[in-house]
């Protein structure tokens, strides 16, 4: 049996629509960097909210080397959320805060509680133009298909990327 790698390339989406969006996804980015060591960070992208009336969500995502198993790493992704306020309410419905781990470098994942690559990638706009922009050559684990050749097949209607890190360049904290 092979060895578990010491260390997984992961990307995470990160989305807001209540609060201080800029201020919530910048110190959010900077969490994420007691997860693992940031290796890059997308632009940031103004999307259309589907389901419910409600505010424009901000969404990105950042690339990151971790030492965290792929449980330990969702639990630190909901610990931030957390900390950032968010409440669970409705499907689809607002949220300060979600953090989703999109994509590990070569696994496939169905836990109780994690799915990997996140079962709705391949068919949002707002996770695949992020994530090809982090992680140009990263591939569905199962089909080895690049992720950049399903983006003409997803409707990019609605989401706006903006010339702006996800970062904004703020350091502050949330
Ligand atoms: P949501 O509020 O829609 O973002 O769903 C969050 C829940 O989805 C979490 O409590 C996780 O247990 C579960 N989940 C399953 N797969 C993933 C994933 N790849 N990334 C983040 N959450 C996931």
């Amino acid at each position: 049996m092979a060895a578990a790698p010491s260390e997984f390339d992961a990307v995470v989406g990160l989305g807001s629509n209540l609060g201080d969006s800029r201020a919530i996804l910048a110190g959010g980015v900077r969490k994420l960097g007691s997860l693992g060591r940031i290796t890059a960070v997308s632009s940031a992208y103004e999307t259309d909210p589907i389901g419910p009336a409600q505010p424009i969500f901000l969404n990105g995502a950042v690339r990151l080397l971790t030492r965290k198993e792929p449980l330990e790493l969702l639990r630190g992704l909901l610990e931030i959320e957390r900390a950032a306020g968010r409440v669970r309410r409705e499907r689809w419905g607002p949220r300060t805060l979600d953090l989703d781990l999109l994509w590990i470098d070569g696994l496939s994942l169905a836990l109780p509680g994690l799915t990997v690559p996140h079962r709705e990638l391949a068919a949002r706009a707002f996770a695949l133009l992020p994530l090809v922009e982090v992680a140009p050559t990263a591939a569905d684990p199962g089909s080895g298909q690049l992720y950049t050749t399903l983006l003409p097949a997803v409707s990019a209607q609605g989401v706006r990327r903006l010339d702006e890190r996800l970062d904004f360049g703020l350091s502050s904290s949330i």
